[in-house]
């Protein structure tokens, strides 16, 4: 398929959800792309411009609302494109340029130069950052997503590099806001990379089973069909088998112990009904149908939802030819939930807000956050997971987080400073000797005064001389962090 109909097909799945009045905003995005990335190849030798489309693809596979799809398709044009910020406001209005400089920016931390503190640290902050609009995390996802499809045309070395940052950062964080799919995909886009035997063993064994559970997975769908429609309970039947990596990780838990026999939701359905009570009903219908399982039980997260939300009746079955299966049953809209969690709550609290949506920059970014409130929560709780620290619970508290103030340097390192930092001290958290170089400084690649005041989320870049000076006393009127202030005293003192 050529650029053209691949475009159209973006424009014919989103029409499907939004204003088709609208639509035609695409037009120049994808006109404006183009030319940005114009004459840009990637690896595998397609034009540039099919990657940042067939990001918006996956975005609007999950229903996202213009504005993200839009920035989907600018994603790269500030890093790879050569296009500046204010272009993009221009054009195409302060919002969007928000999203596309939120992406450049998290793509810009360069987690794997990182020392392992630093790493944590830096990803602590790089998630904080993002969860400013949690639009921005939804692209990077999708971004991500794609260039692990296409991961096979790169250079062994890139592909374990990218695979392990895949496998560390990416697929926890959709994990974490409730995007089963793209966590499963992701995660089995790595497993050859970074596992290969493991890969090779697992696909061996799984064969077998998965081959039986085809034969049998026609037969028990229909009848459960069947069952519930001769009740008359409207209801949508689902089948999966279970994914490869999640699948190993299974192999290796010690009860299982690499007996496939003990895996018992390799053949897995999905039963999906308009109301919670129906969720009810249908337990019982299927359980009239095949007989649970009673050592293993049923888990009701209806009634007592996961940690990042989720929602489903799980039970354990068998068939008559002795095959153990899983039924999960939920409403759809716990499914939409379930399967693209934050984007399903973004998708669908988008629509209600639409009429709001000439609202400016930064209204539109406090609702998100007060909407992602519990989002916030599960990041909180994820990070207390990779490093327990108080001090950072005490930080990432509502109230405190408005105060931080993160600070990018163009290696993609993070500063947190005080409020009303300025580059001064920007220079001293980076080295204490840089200011004794310092010439000027870019914030988002312009020129500002040494007494700026940094803003959150600002790269800060420092023009060196050759030549090192000493600092200026006048420097003590404006900056505001110890570190800076000890350090002018000291070198001043040397005068006299
Ligand atoms: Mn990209």
């Amino acid at each position: 398929m050529n650029k053209e109909q691949e475009f159209k097909k973006l424009k014919q799945k989103v029409s499907a959800y939004i204003d088709k009045n609208v639509v035609y905003e695409l037009d120049k995005a994808w006109e404006f792309t183009c030319l940005a990335h114009f004459g840009q190849k990637r690896r595998s030798g397609e034009d540039y411009c099919m990657h940042p489309l067939r990001v918006a693809l996956i975005l609007s596979e999950w229903q996202l609302d213009l504005e993200t799809i839009i920035a989907g398709l600018l994603h790269d044009t500030i890093e790879d494109g050569g296009v500046k910020r204010e272009e993009l406001v221009q054009l195409f209005g302060g919002r969007i340029a928000f999203l596309v400089d939120g992406v450049t920016k998290v793509s810009e931390i360069r987690l794997a130069k990182s020392s392992e503190e630093r790493f944590v640290e830096n990803l602590r902050k790089m998630f904080i950052f993002m969860a400013k609009d949690v639009r921005v995390v939804l692209v990077k996802l999708a971004d991500r997503l794609h260039n692990m499809r296409t991961l096979s045309a790169l250079p062994h070395e890139k592909q374990i590099r990218i695979s392990r940052e895949t496998l560390e950062v990416y697929s926890p964080l959709a994990e974490r806001v409730g995007m089963d799919n793209a966590k499963g995909e992701l995660d089995d886009l790595c497993f050859p990379y970074l596992y290969p035997k493991e890969y090779k063993r697992i696909k061996k064994i799984s064969e077998k089973y998965y081959k039986k559970a085809d034969k049998l997975m026609l037969s028990i769908h229909d009848k459960i069909v069947r069952r519930l429609k001769q009740e008359g309970l409207s209801a949508q039947v689902y089948s999966r088998k279970k994914r490869l990596y999640s699948l190993w990780k299974k192999m290796e838990r010690r009860e299982i112990n690499w007996d496939p026999d003990k895996v018992f939701d390799i053949l897995a359905f999905r039963v999906l009904v308009s109301k919670t009570s129906d969720c009810y009903v249908a337990l019982g219908l299927v359980h009239h149908l095949y007989k649970p399982l009673r050592q293993l039980g049923i888990t009701d997260y209806i009634a007592m939802p996961k940690d990042n939300g989720y929602q489903s009746i799980h039970t354990k079955l068998v068939s008559k030819e002795g095959q153990i299966f899983e039924v999960q049953i939920r409403t759809f809209d716990m499914h939409a939930h379930a399967e693209n969690g934050i984007a399903a709550h973004w998708a669908y609290s988008s629509q209600k807000e639409k009429a709001k949506s000439s609202e400016k920059l930064d209204s539109s970014v406090s609702k998100v956050d007060a909407k992602n409130l519990t989002w916030l929560k599960q990041l909180v709780e994820w990070q207390n997971e990779i490093k327990d620290s108080k001090e950072y619970l005490e930080a990432v508290k509502l109230d405190a987080l408005k105060e931080r103030n993160f600070i990018f340097s163009p290696k993609g390192d993070v500063f947190d400073l005080p409020q009303g930092a300025t580059a001064v001290d920007f220079a001293y958290a980076v080295h204490t000797e840089l200011p004794c170089y310092m010439r000027a400084a870019l914030a988002d690649g312009k020129i500002v005064p040494l007494n700026y005041e940094l803003k959150s989320g600002e790269t800060v870049e420092i023009l060196k001389n050759k030549v090192k000076h000493k600092p200026k006393r006048e420097w003590l009127e404006f900056v505001v962090t110890t570190a800076a202030r000890q350090h002018i005293k000291k070198e001043l003192r040397k005068d006299i």
